[in-house]
């Protein structure tokens, strides 16, 4: 059984935690803030005071944090994870970042003679507790092979996209899709109520209609009854998303109107104080 170490116990992080101990897996954990480690610490892993220290004789070290910036933090540094890799270990990064820094990373842990797969997630809260996520990886085939038994206990579908940075980029132009069709229900909302259109027969309409995707379908209950709380995923964090979308599409010459327009919603929710709210508080 392979010895994993996971840093962030966040919605996600704390859901493949415990998908990991289910399934029997020597499991180290670390969390900034470590009242979040408690519980799990009492199912069974051992709770690390430093990523360094949760790294140390791993096989796998996975992370899940908000962005780059916390990526940054939990790998380098006296304390970072990297620093308490062993040689061979696999370094499985699962948060939401840009391609370019996953490149980065991968390139130090080469030079520790580690392997390195980019993984983020598809799938929210419940997808994670129940082990069900779909994973976009990038990085070398006889890695991911390596990480499979790991990476089979916390998914339903492994989707191997290329090298180092590929599952980073299409997780991106996933979040560009979800992040649109969420600020689109919001604004579709918000003009059928400044028309007096009864909300219940709105949402019954949206549902019976072609717009009714999987997340439309999903978030708009929440929407109606003004649920925002807990989040599910932070509107800051769909908001660093949209801004990650734009910064690669200006990269490839590519056109982000959409996600650009949806950007601009996230920005206005989050300068009114409904960043940590559910991102469905688009609407809000
Ligand atoms: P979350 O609940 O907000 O948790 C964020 C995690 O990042 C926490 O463990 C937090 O530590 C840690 N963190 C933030 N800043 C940090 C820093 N500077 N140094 C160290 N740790 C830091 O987020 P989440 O929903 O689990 O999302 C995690 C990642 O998955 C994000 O990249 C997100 O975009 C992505 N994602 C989320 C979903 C979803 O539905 N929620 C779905 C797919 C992908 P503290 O506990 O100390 O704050």
């Amino acid at each position: 059984m392979q010895k994993i170490a996971l840093l962030g116990l966040g919605t996600m992080g704390s859901g493949m935690a415990a998908s990991w101990l289910a399934r029997g897996f020597d499991l180290t954990i670390w969390n900034r803030t470590r009242a979040k480690a408690e519980a799990l610490g009492a199912r069974g892993a051992r709770i690390a005071a430093t990523p360094r220290e949760a790294a140390a004789g791993a096989d796998i070290i996975a992370a899940m944090v908000a962005d780059d910036g916390a990526s940054r933090e939990i790998w380098l540094g006296e304390n970072g994870a990297l620093a308490g890799a062993k040689r061979d270990a696999i370094l499985i990064e699962a948060s939401t970042l840009t391609p370019g820094w996953a490149r980065e990373l991968a390139g130090l842990a080469q030079g520790k003679g580690c392997g390195f797969l980019d993984a983020p997630v598809g799938g929210s809260r419940r997808a994670a507790a129940a082990g069900q996520l779909a994973l976009f990886v990038g990085g070398e085939a006889a890695t991911l092979e390596a990480a499979r038994p790991a990476l089979e206990a916390v998914s339903r579908k492994i989707n191997h996209l290329g090298a180092v940075g590929a599952g980073a980029t299409w997780k991106l132009i996933n979040n560009l899709m979800v992040a649109a069709h969420v600020a689109v229900l919001a604004e579709a909302l918000r003009l059928a109520q400044k028309a007096g259109i009864d909300p219940q027969q709105a949402s019954a309409l949206i549902l019976a209609g072609a717009g009714a995707s999987p997340v439309v379908q999903m978030k708009l209950p929440r929407m109606i009854a003004g649920d925002f709380e807990p989040a599910d995923f932070a509107l800051s964090l769909m908001h660093k998303d949209a801004r990650y979308v734009i910064a690669l599409a200006e990269q490839l010459g590519a056109p982000h109107d959409m996600t650009s327009a949806a950007a601009a919603a996230y920005a206005r929710a989050e300068a009114q104080g409904m960043g940590a709210m559910d991102f469905a508080a688009v609407a809000g």
